[in-house]
């Protein structure tokens, strides 16, 4: 069987071009970046190398750039050092926020005693810049605002460039998890306030166990992990060079075809929509994944009109691989957090969601094959 895979979001197939960069630094480039003799420095300037293209890219400095683990490892590192090591006493965040944020936000009220601010989106997902300057203005607590670009379930995209400036109004620190736009979208930091964001490899067709964390100079944020003194001290322990390798190659591969990417997965994306809507009778989207504008084009996330708990399981059956939601919560029984702020009670008690998310491999055929599939379950229901 010819399996589909429409599950982008929760990560991407490696692409040829980097895993062929990957193998020949495995063969060649073994030493130890921190090591003076001629192998080490070999590692370090491929390391080098990677972050000057990166940084140039985001316009930012080379030394903000800290290679991390992964998203989570640059969130966590972000949230926890704001607190730790700058005097960060409240934190404003939405309850839209990937597990790995919102966790690391719980632990610090729980173990810090930090005050936590939650800013309640409307039923689109949307947040209020408004509701955000309130909550800034509430109090002369040092703050830090933790809001993401893009949600990696239905896809909205925010305004971090006003959400930037309200935290520049205030003397806030802003962080923001872009683990779901760097590699499909063009980001400048230079243009907006923004101190801290995070990067996931295996987001954009990198190896997973790679990432990095954009961390503003000036903030003079400290590492968490104790050790030989890697990465300016912002992240001891020996760097992964195949990994960072692979993260670079992966990273200079979207940039460089980025309009190319943009276009053909819209594409896909709008095929999709159209294709679900002509099929699907009662189909709807939720949060603002159906609209052209602030909306990430590599996802969509349906409210199909039947309820199915066993749909992933069903189209997984069929040979499509497909997520209700987060990767971190799909394998769970009870509906993800995102879905219960947005769907109304009669919706999550008659209606299926379902997150198709799409990346330049996704073919028209791929998508005939899983409306034709959904349309098989829906006969199930009538
Ligand atoms: N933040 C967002 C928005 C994500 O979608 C993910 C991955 O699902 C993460 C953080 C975590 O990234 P990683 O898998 O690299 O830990």
């Amino acid at each position: 069987m010819n399996r589909v895979y429409l599950d982008n979001a929760a990560t991407t197939p490696l692409s040829e071009e980097v895993v062929d960069a990957m193998v020949e630094v495995m063969k060649i480039s073994y030493g130890n970046p921190s090591s003076t003799h001629s192998f080490g420095q070999e590692a370090k300037a491929l390391i080098e190398g990677v972050r000057r293209n990166i940084a140039d890219s985001l316009k930012v400095q080379p030394a903000e750039i800290v290679f991390t683990s992964c998203g989570t490892e640059s969130n966590n590192l972000i949230i926890k050092s704001c607190v730790e090591h700058l005097g960060v006493e409240r934190i404003i965040t939405s309850p839209l926020e990937h597990k790995c944020v919102a966790e690391s936000v719980r632990d610090m009220k729980a173990r810090k005693g930090v005050e936590v601010v939650y800013i309640r989106p409307n039923h689109q997902g949307d947040l209020s810049l408004d509701d955000i300057e309130k909550a800034l203005q509430s109090s002369d607590k040092k703050t830090l605002v933790t809001l993401m670009h893009a949600n990696n379930e239905v896809g909205n995209i925010y305004d971090i460039k006003a959400i930037g400036e309200l935290c520049k109004k205030y003397n806030a620190y802003f962080h923001s998890d872009t683990v779901q736009t760097i590699g499909h979208l063009d980001l400048d930091f230079s243009k907006m306030n923004i101190d801290f964001a995070s990067c996931s490899a295996h987001k954009f067709h990198g190896p997973k166990g790679n990432g990095f964390a954009y961390i503003r100079k000036s903030t003079k944020l400290k590492g968490m992990i104790s050790g030989g003194g890697q990465e300016r001290d912002m992240r001891s322990g020996t760097e992964n060079v195949v990994g960072i390798v692979g993260l670079g190659k992966a990273f200079d591969l979207c940039i460089q075809n980025l309009e190319i990417y943009k276009n053909k997965i819209q594409e896909i994306k709008d095929y999709t929509i159209h294709q679900l809507i002509d099929k699907i009778k009662g189909v709807k989207f939720n949060g603002r994944s159906s609209e052209a504008e602030n909306s990430l084009f590599t996802l969509v996330n349906v409210l199909l009109p039947f309820k199915d708990p066993l749909i992933g399981f069903k189209l997984d059956m069929k040979g499509i691989a497909i997520s209700q939601g987060s990767a971190c919560s799909s394998g769970a029984a009870k509906p993800s957090t995102v879905m219960l702020m947005l769907l109304t009670d009669e919706e999550m008690e008659n209606c299926t969601p379902l997150r198709v998310s799409f990346s330049h491999y996704t073919t028209k055929e791929e998508i005939d094959k899983l409306v034709e599939a959904l349309v098989s379950i829906q006969q199930d229901f009538k």
